[in-house]
């Protein structure tokens, strides 16, 4: 079946309160819904980028989509794995926007085989325990907020690092003290020189720290795996790892046994296996996150997440900070898990439209 039109449909969404994590402030959430038709199938995607980690925006995302949709018009989208080895040669940067086309296809086949993204990597439909975050607040309020959280039912917190290494620690101990029988893990985002991300993990680990995030910049592949060898808590690759390439240099580079996964990283669902492949070959474990996307962006990542058992860590709480929620189907958080009951393509049923906003 041919493709006949590609449609963006550009959002922007309030958030609840304001999200601090070490490279920025976010007070809304902008992005792209890509909707592609062919006949009577439409696949849908989202694309959320988040300028201070890939460096794309909405208005690069929208130009992007337009350019990489007029590719698309009048090939057959079966062809899926061949379209978006095209698209990443085609913008190479642009991770986001050719990730929102890989889940939109992913949709289109689903549905159009009459099984859920995840069967077509022959994964596993399981229950997917995730965490929620906490952003860089006062210890006080963190304390307050990790209570809550438990009471929702979450067995796992995330809390974001980078207030520098007092406000850290004592960020991370409030957790502790208001959730006390929770997994926590942090994210530091890009925050400290080796040096400093040494001091804080070795003065967390007594609260009993999971993973930190990407404690060092980026491209600092020698003081992440100076961390891994020193420090007290286990490093996770995040803002380090977009593609297979990546994966399989700091796995194999001996710079951390962690990773995670991101399909506005990837490129996709393609790009995402592909990193827990390399992964799991060298022994390491996996996530799976995302960055402020709404429901439709996180169940496209749940279905990553069932679609490999490399993947044991999951962060699919993007939406929940969201004042409203645009979208009809789907998963939803249930009692600290994210969604069973995955049917056709992303799991929406018969319903016809992701998005109520339009039909
Ligand atoms: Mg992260």
């Amino acid at each position: 079946m041919v493709i006949d039109r590609v449609r963006l449909y550009p959002y922007s969404i309030g958030r609840i309160s304001p999200f601090r994590i070490a490279t920025m402030t976010s007070y809304s959430v902008d992005g792209v819904f890509v909707a592609i038709d062919a006949g009577d199938l439409t696949g849908w995607g989202e694309a959320l980028p988040f300028h201070s980690i890939n460096g794309e925006t909405q208005g690069t995302c929208i130009e992007a989509l337009k350019f990489l949709g007029q590719f698309l018009i009048g090939r057959e989208f079966l062809a899926v794995g061949s379209l978006v080895t095209a698209l990443k040669g085609l913008l190479p940067t642009m991770t986001t926007a050719a990730g929102a086309i890989d889940v939109a296809l992913h949709d289109m086949v689903g549905q159009k085989l009459g099984v859920p993204i995840y069967q077509l990597f022959g994964g596993t439909n399981r229950e997917l325990p995730t965490d929620l975050t906490i952003g860089i607040v006062e210890p006080e309020a963190a304390g307050v907020r990790a209570g809550e959280i438990v009471a929702e039912g979450f067995r796992r917190i995330k809390v974001k690092l980078g207030d520098g290494v007092e406000n850290d620690v004592a960020r991370v101990s409030a957790v502790r003290e208001g959730a006390s029988e929770a997994l926590i893990r942090v994210d530091a985002n890009q925050a400290y020189d080796r040096e400093t991300a040494l001091v804080v993990l070795n003065e967390i680990a007594e609260f009993g720290v999971e993973f930190c995030e990407q404690p060092v910049r980026r491209k600092d592949w020698a003081g992440l795996k100076w961390l891994h060898e020193h420090a007290g808590v286990a490093v996770m690759a995040d803002e380090s790892c977009f593609d297979a390439e990546d994966a399989f240099g700091l796995i194999s580079g001996g710079c951390c046994s962690l990773v995670n996964i991101k399909l506005c990283k990837s490129s996709g669902l393609i790009g995402g296996r592909e990193i827990a492949a390399v992964v799991r070959n060298g022994h390491g474990r996996c996530m799976v996150g995302g960055m402020a996307e709404t429901r439709l962006g996180v169940t496209a990542s749940a279905h990553l997440g069932c679609s490999d058992s490399a993947i044991e860590f999951f962060d699919l709480d993007a939406h929940t900070g969201h004042t409203e929620d645009v979208i009809e189907g789907g998963l939803e958080i249930v009692g600290g898990r994210f969604g069973s009951g995955m049917s056709r393509g992303l799991g929406r049923g018969r319903r016809r439209s992701f998005w109520r906003g339009f039909r």
